[in-house]
């Protein structure tokens, strides 16, 4: 089972379809009931697509890093 925490490590490679297939779908599954990590995860996309559009390769790092700090304070796990 994967926690929280573990959706912020794994959380890039998901989302350039990087992981492999088993956790893939365990990932998918922690999304699936955990809305904290369900709000992470899109505020991520958006943020990442928005800042693509800006500048590449600048803020992955301190975006994550906050982030991060918004899931652990969202989440107690
Ligand atoms: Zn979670």
């Amino acid at each position: 089972m994967l926690r929280c925490r573990d959706i912020v490590d794994l959380l890039a490679q998901y989302l350039d379809r990087e992981l492999d297939a088993d956790t893939a779908r365990a990932l998918d599954h922690h999304l699936a009931d955990c809305r904290p990590c369900t709000a992470f995860v899109s505020t991520y996309r958006s943020t990442v697509r928005t800042t693509r559009r800006l500048r590449e390769e600048e803020l992955p790092s301190q975006l994550r890093e906050r982030l991060a700090t918004f899931l652990r304070r969202q989440a107690r796990g």
